[in-house]
């Protein structure tokens, strides 16, 4: 965009090692105090968590759709981490964008993206946020109610309309049908409303609830999508467009669920109930951004559990600390990290993520992956906070560590930095750029 001035076109740096190494790098220097790497070298508080994103992590789950789904356009759905070199990345990769709020999309149009690779994908929107739409001609946006039909007849009566219809999503971690998504037995209704105002109804949505661990919830889905197409067309609607959510693992291994599952079942289902002419979306988060982030905490304080502790020394509301320390006769640990469930690690109360503590750095001697051949003991992780649901694992085994070791967790992408607070007065954790490919380094400059 060329009215951006030099200073807005800065970015931050971006390095071409792999992420182990970026760790590594970072860990020295801040144990060096030189921290030639952080924006923030005059900041005192060396030891502070920090997240490492592998943009060519971005790049490659990007080919993997293509290659694995490609009549589907994918739409990054910007809630799940809305960093701005992710984005960037992504806009510049030309997939479209799923936005759910007025910042939302003016983060991407700022990026100078085409306003109709943007899907407002929010059933319930603010009366001023449409009116922000329309003047920016963002013109596809979701509803699932008569309600929010009259409000878009008001304030953009232009709209293309697209109506998000339930789905199964009993076999998901987050499962969004309890708020959005209209049943079918309403659908034929709110059709009619919109053909009497006048609307301009293009098509259909759903979403199958986040972290869908079952591909089959996706055939279905289409299914019930290919039935609201036929009303539609009873009522002489035209529609042109299906938008299959989001929901898509990234996993790629494994008895679980896997992207390629998923798109072994979608895939025909939409070629079997859909002809080429209508255009396919989806509104991906997870998939892209979970892998393309590790965050590394430093250890700021440990407590010894004894075997033969006093247990009224312990505020244990929820038996947390009984579950993990009672059984074996080793004491155990509680350790201390500087991000925790206030923090990033929001995501394993809000998104009921199961998050898996490695060791990076133990008395000054890195380990990445690499299972020591220590003795193992039973250990708490908590953030640091002062309240006790601040707690990250509750019945973890690691090698014995210290404050000062640092540990690492992997796949934090998703739903994390977004929702992380500043409760108790701790800032949010930074981000290092990296990339091995260099297509992504000649995209971003
Ligand atoms: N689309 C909508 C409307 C959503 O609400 C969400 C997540 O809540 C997504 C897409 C992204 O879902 P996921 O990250 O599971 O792909």
């Amino acid at each position: 965009n060329s009215n951006l001035t030099r200073q807005e076109k800065a970015l931050p740096p971006i390095h071409t090692l792999p992420v182990e190494d970026v760790l590594k790098n970072q860990v020295l220097a801040l144990n060096n105090n030189s921290l030639p790497i952080s924006e923030n070298s005059n900041d005192a508080e060396v030891e502070n968590a920090f997240f490492v994103a592998d943009l060519g992590e971005i790049l490659r789950q990007h080919i993997r759709w293509k290659a694995t789904l490609p009549r589907v356009e994918p739409f990054y759905a910007v809630k799940c981490n809305p960093d701005p070199m992710v984005l960037r990345l992504l806009a510049a990769l030309g997939t479209g964008f799923d936005c759910a709020s007025k910042s939302e999309i003016q983060s991407i149009l700022d990026l100078g993206v085409d306003p109709s690779r943007i899907i407002y994908a929010n059933p319930c929107k603010q009366a001023s946020f449409i009116r922000y739409a329309a003047d920016k001609n963002v013109k596809m946006m979701t509803f699932d109610n008569a309600e929010e039909l009259h409000k878009i007849k008001r304030y953009f009566p232009q709209a293309q309309l697209v109506l998000r219809i339930l789905a199964d999503d009993s076999k998901s971690l987050c499962q969004l049908g309890l708020k959005f998504g209209a049943s079918l037995d309403s659908t034929a209704g709110l059709l009619r409303t919109a053909q009497e105002l006048g609307l301009n109804m293009i098509g259909v949505s759903f979403h199958v609830g986040s972290g869908c661990f079952d591909e089959n919830a996706f055939a279905d889905a289409v299914y019930r999508a290919k039935c609201v197409f036929d009303q539609a067309s009873e009522l002489g609607f035209n529609l042109q467009l299906l938008d299959v959510g989001g929901g898509f693992s990234h996993e790629r291994f494994g008895d679980g669920i896997t992207f390629e599952k998923i798109a072994a079942v979608l895939g025909p289902a939409i070629d079997k109930y859909f002809p080429p002419n209508i255009r396919v979306i989806a509104e991906p988060g997870r998939y892209y951004a979970a892998p393309a982030f590790t965050i590394a905490t430093h250890i700021i304080a440990r407590r010894t559990v004894q075997r033969d502790r006093d247990e009224t020394q312990f505020v244990d509301m929820e038996g947390v600390l009984d579950q993990i320390h009672s059984e074996e006769d080793q004491h155990s640990y509680m350790y201390y990290i500087n991000d925790g469930m206030y923090g990033a690690f929001n995501c394993i109360l809000f998104d009921h993520q199961i998050v898996h503590p490695k060791v990076l750095m133990k008395g000054g001697v890195f380990h990445f992956g690499i299972d020591l051949d220590e003795p193992k003991y039973k250990c708490s992780i908590w953030g640091p906070t002062c309240d006790s649901i601040d707690c990250v694992t509750k019945n973890g085994t690691l090698p014995e560590l210290s404050p000062g070791d640092w540990l690492y967790f992997q796949e934090m992408g998703a739903y994390t930095i977004c929702a992380a607070s500043q409760f108790n007065g701790f800032r949010k954790s930074n981000v290092i750029y990296t990339t091995t490919e260099p297509s992504v380094l000649r995209t971003l400059q």
